[in-house]
């Protein structure tokens, strides 16, 4: 480790421990040897590296510097958390919910560059000075929307454009909820990308696919709503500087219609980015870390929420309140409720998803609908929780079992491909890809970064790597090129994702298996976004949108249609709301 100490210190630090005859640096009065020290451990997308600039008494400065971890979570923990320590003169401080790895690896580094100073960070307390007494705080807006991830941001952006006075609130500390996790991309049919690219796609094969996908069990009209506002939900946003100029096959889809950012990055982060950014623009306020515990009603009317906050509790009075809190494929009690099979089951879900929003919808007389309908995602890697694009597949990749062998067509829906690796020996699979689809799918860098993908020059080395029998894997690899290479796969009858064959060095694998992703089920609303009662009837003020409301995906989520769900019913939240506040004016 580097250590940067100035003569002077080192002679007057020399003499006070001489003075005071101790061997550490951090005795009891909290003295420290003052300096600037590093420590560095593993993040999770690389190596984490922090500096600590000690004074006599007290830490000055932490810096941490972590570029490779995930943009919207443990990008989080390495903005805040070292504000914190500092603040709360201690390292062993609550974590960033949901960038565990992150945080821990950022205490790691910080612990270690503190070490080098000689001191022990496990006997650094927090201070008390943060314990302030929690403030009660009343605000008046015209529209109040309940979680900051696609569907929350998106609706405020619109609720904004059309003149109201809106404020978010977020129980997270940071924005993105599952919509940051997102790495597909966007389903949208007839748009202007696709003219650009010569892809023809239609409203109609979008519905068709998304009925067909879910089992026929979703809401038409919602699907029709969702199809038909595509395109120019594209087009708006490049309008916000959130273009999605690429578009590629994607599971359960006729036509090339997932939209993604140019280059193949990962949607989510790529778009809440964009949306923080014109919030910022927009001088629109998230409230971080504050949960909404209620909707106010006053006669018959949604009126504005109860919530409350680390530092303050709130009622925000509202003319108008948007739920936007994400589905609860991050509790297992209430999906279990539903599913008590899926006990154990690993989920991909941000930790803020949690069902608040259908609780408390469903408190003032809310109808929910498919609450039993969750999804899970058939290629998510086990000891990380991480997901695994379908995009993956749509570029080429196939699935092999334990004995090497191919055993689906690895573009059919979720959960048909899921219950199809369920059915294999140890119920799991490998994902098999080369260097042509690394190249052309940024969002593999993010899977190399932790450490999930095994690689070798050869197939027989990947075979090795993962403990597969090389010639099976090899015959395997051959039989699927020669598919490609005629455009027909007798064995599976897959016929989309098949332009690439495997065949650049170097080669890969990601050992898979399903876990809870999507819950499909929620508030029950009409095209407009208004929240349904169990009568059917509407009630007033009260809008919800995104993962929070079902109907849209009926019995199974076709990959890119979350992001085409949150974008086309948020924009639509916004704009009904601020219809419904200037009416009652
Ligand atoms: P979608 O974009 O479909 O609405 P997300 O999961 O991306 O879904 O976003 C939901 C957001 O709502 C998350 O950031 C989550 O932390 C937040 N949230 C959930 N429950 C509450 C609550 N009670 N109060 C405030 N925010 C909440």
């Amino acid at each position: 480790m580097k250590k940067i100490m100035t003569f002077l210190l080192v002679a007057a630090m020399a003499m006070s421990l001489i003075a005071c005859g101790k061997k550490e640096n951090n005795d009891a009065s909290g003295k420290f040897k003052a300096g600037t020290y590093e420590g560095t451990a593993k993040g999770f997308g690389g190596e984490i590296k922090a500096t600590v600039k000690l004074s006599a008494d007290k830490i000055d400065e932490i810096t941490v510097v972590g570029d490779k971890e995930t943009e919207g979570v443990g990008s989080v923990a390495v903005k805040n958390l070292p504000t914190e320590m500092v603040s709360k003169q201690a390292v062993e401080i609550d974590g960033v919910s949901g960038a565990t790895v992150s945080s821990n690896a950022i205490k790691e580094a910080v612990t270690a560059a503190l070490k080098e100073a000689g001191v022990d960070a496990s006997s650094l307390k927090a201070s008390a000075t943060t314990e302030t007494k929690k403030e009660t705080k009343t605000l008046d807006v015209d529209t109040v929307i309940v979680g900051a991830g696609g569907a929350g941001m998106t609706a405020a952006l619109e609720a904004k454009a059309a003149g109201l006075n809106v404020v978010i609130v977020e129980k997270m500390s940071m924005a993105g909820g599952n919509s940051v996790k997102a790495t597909g991309g966007m389903n949208a049919a007839a748009t202007s990308v696709q003219k650009k690219l010569g892809i023809k796609d239609d409203v109609k094969t979008f519905v068709n696919d998304t009925m067909e996908g879910g089992h026929n069990v979703n809401d038409k009209k919602l699907v029709t709503i969702m199809a038909k506002d595509s395109a120019s939900a594209i087009d708006w946003l490049a309008s916000i500087g959130a273009p999605l100029d690429e578009v590629s096959f994607s599971g359960g889809a006729t036509n090339k219609r997932i939209h993604r950012p140019a280059g193949g990055a990962a949607v989510g982060s790529y778009l809440v980015k964009a949306f923080q950014k014109n919030l910022e623009k927009e001088k629109i306020e998230v409230i971080y870390n504050t949960e909404a515990k209620e909707v106010i009603m006053k006669d018959g009317k949604a009126s504005g929420i109860k919530a409350e906050g680390k530092d303050a509790d709130y009622t925000i009075n509202a003319k108008s309140v948007i739920l936007a809190t994400g589905g609860f494929g991050a509790n297992e009690e209430l999906y279990t409720k539903y599913r008590p099979e899926l006990k154990g089951y690993v989920t991909t879900n941000a930790p803020g998803a949690t069902g608040d929003g259908i609780v408390m919808g469903e408190e003032v007389g809310a109808a929910t609908v498919d609450m039993d309908q969750i999804q899970i995602h058939p290629t998510v890697e086990q000891s990380t929780s991480l997901l695994v694009t379908e995009s993956v597949r749509g570029e080429g990749a196939i699935l092999v079992n334990s004995d090497a062998k191919r055993f689906t067509n690895e573009l059919l829906t979720r959960d048909v491909v899921s219950a199809n690796i369920i059915k294999q020996k140890d119920s799991y699979a490998y994902l098999i890809f080369d260097q042509d689809l690394r190249d052309n799918l940024s969002a593999v860098e993010e899977y190399v970064e932790a450490g999930i993908v095994k690689q070798a020059d050869s197939i027989e080395g990947l075979a090795k790597e993962t403990g597969l029998d090389a010639a099976t894997l090899k015959t395997t690899v051959d039989t699927w090129n020669k598919a490609v290479a005629n455009k027909k796969d007798s064995e599976f009858g897959r016929d989309t994702g098949m332009e690439r064959n495997i065949s650049k060095k170097t080669f890969y694998a990601i050992k898979i298996a399903p876990g809870v992703h999507h819950t499909m089920g929620g508030l029950k609303i009409n095209t407009s976004t208004e929240v349904l009662n169990t009568k059917g009837k509407v009630i007033d003020g009260l809008f919800a949108a995104g993962e929070v409301t079902g109907g849209v995906h009926g019995g199974n989520r076709i990959g890119g249609n979350a992001v085409a769900d949150f974008v086309v019913f948020g924009r639509i939240a916004g704009e009904t709301a601020a219809k419904y506040v200037k009416a009652a004016k």
